[in-house]
């Protein structure tokens, strides 16, 4: 079927096509009116319909594939790997279900995920969704501070945390995080569930708040807990955003909308079905953990692969080894990831059997050309770049290969996805701007099922953050676009990511892109910073391929850089200094914080940095700011 028939269809006739798509689930009581919006911005999916997400990424499928793989968890951290059935899924989240009930945990509750990549975390969430309870997963890398925030925030009655992660082999344990945490939080949870992997020698017990997984699952044995049916606009679980920006917001998703986007994605985007195997690399953490580690595939009856461990350990193939050993079809991964790959010998990648396997999806950050062409060429397969939001839950921007694959455009994401009503317009008429012509992508409500209700606990912040931005009621992805003659949409950063250099304004992901065209560069970050003559000129923060500490090899490769943004962009784009550094700070999910270095570069305070991955990245800034660039002054 052609895209842009069925695209039409969703947008014409939502009611009609989502009617529709809501057959893919199960429904305990079906849906009594497709959508209500008599509120809006507000929207309700499925009124009166009642499901549960458990329900329909386990129980539905014991029948006909109890024995298939659903989850497969490697870890190379803990040299772990659990290859569970739906059989065996059923029993283990049926039994944490049990845990919890017996811990008091109810419909409506709040349950804090604090866990990294193993299995017992996919438990803890369908467990949560099996009872009703709501669960916010919270990237298990996060520090205390990060955690409290949080805490209080969605005020759970119980926090679930791993003993310990491991980073490359290094063991951070959690409890003394957890016990900060709650000590800094103004509403700490009542209960402590620890799930031990004896990676951290047991911590003291808080009495009376703090359980042991293991002591209450063998208390539960094979116990069989009842699936709460839920109306599909209850909420099933709260995210917060990566906080690139500011302060994180958490996220609402519902029930039903998010089961039949799910559904839907899997199979006109994802192209996976029942038996057919995917591979995220995400944590469970991120939007994309949580749609396409765990409950898309299961809800389609389909295999995950769940992995904890670095890219590039025991070495720089482990991924595809995993691709070939289960004969992974799609994969998903980040632009991030594939830049650390691209570090390393093609080699790793070209000596796998990767027959099986037919996409590489790439989601959370620009993809710049010259690593989707490398990855490409790699893997001898189309890589999709997907654009998202933790608002959204699913691609906004893709290809839709299990529907109507059309030539990948290095450098787009691509095309609208079903339901989502996209627009490029002029910041302050509000008009649409024409092809070639950069704009504000904004997307017209009703928001598509899938997408975020509201923020928790915040509809005045929901309306501010995403509504308030035009005249028209619209919600504002906040980043630049600009879409081509034939609809392919590029993204070229973020709104506050935009510099105006002598009165020309300047998407920072078209410097970065540039800058990245240079052989030699394996990362970029492009920067506004004041200038008394031109307002603001562009400064480069880039990562070489092969660190060198020779200094012409240095000053050469910054020159290079400064040359390939002339050439493509004009002298107007042309970097005024260009540092060299050996790591760049980045958000736990991988995202680069231009504002902090941004606020270094200027001399300021770079602000709330609880997000940063890699304390050392900030440090390098720091030390070349005062060593000076490579080129410029
Ligand atoms: P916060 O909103 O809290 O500041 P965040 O925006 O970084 O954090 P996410 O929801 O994880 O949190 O990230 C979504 C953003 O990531 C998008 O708005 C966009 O800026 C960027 N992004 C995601 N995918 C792509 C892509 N394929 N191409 C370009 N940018 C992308
Ligand atoms: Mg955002």
């Amino acid at each position: 079927m052609a895209y842009e028939d069925v695209y039409r269809r969703s947008i014409e006739q939502p009611e009609a096509f989502w009617g529709e798509e809501a057959k893919a689930i199960h429904w305990h009581v079906p849906p009594q009116q497709v959508l209500d919006y008599s509120n809006p911005p507000f929207r309700r999916w499925f009124v009166g319909g009642q499901t549960n997400l458990c329900y329909n990424a386990v129980d539905r499928h014991l029948a006909e594939r109890g024995d298939q793989l659903a989850l497969v968890a490697v870890s190379t951290e803990t040299d772990v790997t659990r290859e569970l059935t739906y059989r065996d899924l059923y029993r283990e989240v049926n039994a944490f279900a049990a845990v919890l009930k017996k811990l008091d945990v109810g419909r409506g509750d709040r349950v804090v995920i604090y866990m990294p990549n193993m299995a017992e975390a996919v438990f803890a969430m369908l467990a949560c969704a099996r009872i009703g309870a709501v669960h916010s997963v919270v990237f298990g890398g996060f520090a205390a501070h990060n955690l409290a925030l949080r805490i209080d925030d969605a005020q759970p009655k119980l926090l679930i945390a791993a003993d310990a992660g491991s980073r490359g082999g290094k063991v951070i344990p959690y409890k003394p995080l957890v016990d900060e945490a709650c000590a800094k939080a103004a509403t700490p949870p009542a209960r402590v569930l620890i799930v031990s992997r004896g990676l951290d020698a047991a911590e003291p017990k808080v009495a009376g708040r703090d359980e042991d997984y293991a002591t209450l699952r063998a208390a539960v044995g094979d116990a069989e807990v009842p699936v709460e049916w839920l109306e599909s606009n209850e909420p099933s679980y709260l995210l917060y955003t990566s906080g690139t920006t500011g302060k994180p917001k958490g996220v609402q998703r519902d029930v039903g909308g998010y089961a039949v986007a799910m559904a839907l994605s899997m199979r006109t985007v994802f192209d996976v079905g029942p038996g057919q195997v995917m591979f995220s690399t995400s944590d469970v953490g991120w939007a994309v953990g949580h749609s396409y580690n765990v409950y898309g595939p299961l809800i389609v009856g389909a295999t995950s692969v769940l992995y904890e461990g670095l890219p590039t350990h025991p070495d720089a193939g482990i991924w595809w080894a995993l691709c070939e050993q289960y004969g992974v079809r799609t994969m998903f991964s980040s632009p991030t990831a594939v830049r650390v790959l691209k570090k390393h010998d093609i080699d790793f990648i070209k000596r796998h059997d990767l027959s099986e396997l037919k996409y590489l999806f790439l989601a959370g950050e620009p993809l710049d050309e010259p690593t989707a062409h490398w990855i490409t060429d790699a893997l001898g397969k189309p890589v999709i770049d997907n654009y998202w939001q933790t608002e959204t839950g699913w691609p906004a921007l893709t290809l839709l290969p299990g529907l109507d694959m059309k030539p990948v455009r290095f450098g787009s994401p691509g095309f609208p996805n079903l339901g989502y009503r996209m627009k490029v317009i002029d910041e302050s008429t509000g008009e649409d701007v024409g092809p070639g012509q950069k704009g504000v992508l904004v997307m017209q409500p009703p928001l598509p099922p899938g997408c975020m209700t509201t923020i928790w606990n915040d509809d005045a912040r929901f309306l501010s953050s995403y509504f308030s931005h035009f005249k028209e009621l619209l919600y504002s992805s906040l980043d630049w676009a600009i879409r081509d003659e034939d609809g392919y949409t590029f993204i070229l950063g973020r709104t506050d990511d935009v510099i105006n250099v002598a009165g020309h304004r300047l998407g920072t992901r078209e410097i970065e892109e540039s800058v990245s065209g240079f052989p030699a560069v394996a990362e970029a970050a492009v920067i506004g910073v004041a200038d008394e003559l031109k307002g603001q000129v562009p400064v480069v923060f880039a990562t070489l391929r092969q660190a060198t500490d020779e200094p012409h090899e240095r000053v050469q490769a910054a020159d290079g850089m400064r040359r390939t943004v002339e050439q493509s962009l004009g002298a107007v784009a042309r970097p005024a200094r260009v540092y060299i550094v050996n790591a760049l700070p980045k958000t736990r999910s991988g995202k680069l914080l231009r504002r902090s270095l941004q606020a270094l570069a200027q001399g300021a305070d770079p602000g709330d940095l609880s997000t940063l991955d890699d304390p050392n990245a900030l440090e390098e800034v720091k030390r070349a700011l005062q060593r000076g660039p490579e080129v410029g002054s």
